[in-house]
């Protein structure tokens, strides 16, 4: 078989390239040895969007500039993409699993008349067909499933961002469908209020579950998080309470977090919450229950109360003078 083409589409946040997007290109040039990887940049006029992603690591980069590409617009944006998806002709077209590519994706595989796998965390070429495997039931399940080339794959956010690459990637002007006219216009954005830290770019996230208790209890895992230099993140319980917003909460009706460190305290691990951890590089989890599934996708378990273990690691925090994840690490 001739060198797969593969178009991934990038995503960005104003002008700011979103982590998601050097995980793609990543995951993309993995799924077949020789692949070619097209990334593909959706922007306002002047906008800095590909200028930031030369060295992203794709071999090279297409360029959308439109006033109605300056943020996310789901007609704007899915036009677009089915525009130069039915132009280009790619065996592969890769969106992020993320609130934009669970739009673009089926969008362009239904006016395309493509397969399209969702929500896959594995995707490789077999035989001449696309092998992906995919997350269901809040990530409870993998399926695999064979897809008939050409097809259109979401992917799940997984592992840490891919380092930036030496090469810089060619720049290529592409033509743009007629976008005059749009039935969608983005009256608004509204972004979320994070308080002092964006779990879904912190390094260190220290997540919370029932097991606190009370809401007053939360004081203690804002300390640990503090000396620990990361921020807090909770189970879905904390936001039906009202104890947290909902921007902190980690999993499948909730954020992914890809941070370097996940400490989870008095939390579970049910399969809804887990589906938010796949990205994190090394889980630490305090619960009481040796048999709680958090321990099954945890690097490090303590058993034990965290109303003991919590308050020891902050005097050892302490002690250290400093972030005991940094000092580990160093
Ligand atoms: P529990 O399951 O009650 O666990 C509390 C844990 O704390 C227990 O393991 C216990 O042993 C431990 N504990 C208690 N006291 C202590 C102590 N003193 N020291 C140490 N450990 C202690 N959940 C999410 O988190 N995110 C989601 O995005 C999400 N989406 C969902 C979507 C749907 C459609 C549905 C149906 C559910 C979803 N859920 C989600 C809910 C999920 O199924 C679980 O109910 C939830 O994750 C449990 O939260 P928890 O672990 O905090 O609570």
């Amino acid at each position: 078989m001739t060198a797969l083409d593969i178009l991934v589409v990038a995503e960005h946040r104003a002008a700011e390239v979103e982590p998601v997007t050097h995980q793609l290109v990543a995951l993309a040039r993995a799924v077949s040895p020789g692949a070619r990887v097209s990334l593909l940049a959706l922007q306002g006029p002047g906008a800095g969007v590909a200028a930031a992603l030369t060295r992203a690591g794709a071999h090279r980069l297409l360029v959308c500039e439109h006033e109605a590409l300056a943020s996310y617009n789901p007609e704007a944006y899915c036009r677009t993409v089915e525009d130069v998806a039915r132009r280009l002709s790619p065996d592969l077209l890769v969106c992020g699993h993320t609130f934009q590519g669970m739009e673009v994706g089926p969008w362009v595989a239904a006016r395309l008349g493509r397969p399209l796998a969702s929500n896959c965390v594995e995707v490789c070429v077999r035989d001449g067909r696309l092998a992906a495997e995919r997350l269901v039931y809040g990530g409870a399940w993998q399926v695999g499933l064979s897809l008939a080339l050409p097809a259109v794959v979401t992917l799940a956010r997984r592992g840490a961002p891919a380092k930036q690459e030496a090469h810089e990637a060619d720049i290529e002007r592409v033509e743009l469908p007629d976008l005059d006219g749009l039935a969608t216009e983005v009256v608004d954005s509204i972004a979320p209020q994070m308080g002092e830290g964006d779990i879904t770019r912190s390094d260190v996230v220290v997540g919370v579950g029932r097991g606190i208790r009370d809401p007053a209890n939360l004081a203690l895992i804002e300390e640990l998080a503090h000396v620990l230099g990361g921020v807090v993140a909770c189970s879905r319980p904390l936001v039906d309470l009202e104890w947290m917003p909902h921007e902190r909460q980690v999993g499948a009706s909730g954020r992914e977090i890809n941070a370097r460190v996940y400490l989870a305290c008095g939390i579970s691990g049910a399969a809804q919450h887990l589906a938010g951890i796949g990205g994190v590089q090394t889980v630490i989890a305090i619960n009481k229950d040796a048999s709680a599934p958090i321990f099954g996708m945890s690097h490090v378990g303590v058993v034990g109360d965290l109303f003991e273990v919590v308050p020891a690691l902050i005097a050892e925090a302490r002690k250290r003078r400093g972030s005991l994840v940094s000092t580990h690490e160093g």
